[in-house]
């Protein structure tokens, strides 16, 4: 038995019922309640002893407990669900105050200060001993991993500390996109966003029955460590732009998603000269496109944006809605009513 045990506790389904938290759907929530289960993600985050970590979305606390029970130094949990918060307090009670819990929302706190700033490493060192774990909805974790690429590119938030590493999960088809390599039919933005700037291990799948109560699909648990060296060295706007464009048509040839990239005037010229000098085949589709190639995409259309900086603010996106706004003006409306 570890030394870092909680005393007992009533369990997850008594506390769920102590507090009368039932699931709020509008929050997506589906509890994990098999401490098997729980003890089994926080595993995939490494040694914890000592650690510093923070939780997404502890809920009524089964992940919770597995990470106080795996010797941490300090559990920062961010939930947005006020109704939790007093089931949170008796961990912190049972953990001897090492819990400090954040009643907020994960999207937009900040978490470059929570943690000792001794706990910094340098980017090229091994990994902080801070780490993130978070069981969280499914419309939240995906926003939240792609503001967190972002961040790994500018190393702040959660990697001001250095290359801190997330277990993380996410519905079982997001998971498999994270991690689909070239040519798998689940490559996509996700994939590439993830692995030019991580090292990605799709750890295993929990089955959806496993969930109070059951979601509709499986979900599958992602460990991420950031790359010592990102895989494309630019501006993560940049690589976006370009990832999003050349995927917005998968299942066509590359060069369709591409020329996007450029005004109508200059697209047929620019469209040739980026898979040229990029040494791109167009005939590939977006799924075949290796991250090498994706990097040396990035790298032409960087140069092609410094000689003609009006390019980077092109927005065929932008272009379309006008177009659509000048022949039909009730768009707006439409626009207005669904948003
Ligand atoms: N971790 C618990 C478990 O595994 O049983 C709960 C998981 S439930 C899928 C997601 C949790 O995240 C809920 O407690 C929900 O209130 C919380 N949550 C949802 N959106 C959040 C946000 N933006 N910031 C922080 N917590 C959030």
């Amino acid at each position: 038995m570890s030394l870092y045990r909680l005393p007992p506790l009533p369990t997850i389904k008594e506390i769920i019922r102590l507090y009368n938290l039932r699931a709020q759907k509008q929050l997506s929530q589906n509890f994990l309640l098999d401490m098997k289960l729980t003890d089994k993600i926080v595993r995939k985050a490494g040694n914890l002893k000592g650690a510093y970590v923070c939780e997404v979305g502890p809920g009524p606390g089964g992940i919770t407990r597995a990470i106080l029970n795996s010797g941490v130094e300090e559990l920062l949990v961010v939930e947005k669900d006020t109704r939790f918060i007093p089931g949170l307090k008796m961990l912190n009670e049972a953990s001897f105050g090492k819990t400090r819990i954040v009643h907020g929302d994960i999207l937009t706190y900040r978490l470059d200060r929570s943690f000792p700033k001794h706990l910094k490493k340098e980017w090229e060192d091994d990994p902080p001993n801070v780490h993130i774990i978070g069981n969280l909805p499914f419309n939240v974790s995906t926003p939240l991993i792609i503001k967190w690429f972002e961040a790994i590119s500018e190393r702040t938030g959660p990697f001001y500390y250095g290359r801190t590493q997330m277990t993380l999960t996410f519905q079982q088809e997001v998971a498999e996109r994270l991690k689909a390599s070239v040519g798998n039919k689940q490559r996509s933005r996700l994939s590439i966003m993830a692995q030019y700037l991580c090292d990605v291990e799709l750890c295993f799948t929990i089955p959806g029955r496993a969930f109070v109560p059951k979601p509709e699909v499986d979900v599958g648990v992602v460990h991420f460590t950031p790359l010592k060296k990102p895989k494309i060295e630019q501006p993560f706007k940049l690589v976006e732009k370009v990832v999003q464009n050349v995927f917005q048509y998968r299942r066509k040839y590359c060069h369709h998603g591409l020329s996007m990239l450029f005004p109508e005037d200059q697209r047929k010229e620019l469209t040739n000269k980026i898979l040229k000098l990029a040494n791109v085949e167009p005939t590939l589709r977006s799924t075949e496109l290796t991250i090498k190639h994706f990097r040396d995409l990035c790298f032409v259309y960087r140069e092609l944006c410094d000689n003609d900086p009006q390019l980077l603010a092109y927005n065929f996106r932008e272009e379309l809605r006008k177009k659509k706004l000048q022949t039909n003006p009730d768009v707006i409306e439409e626009e207005k009513n669904f948003t």
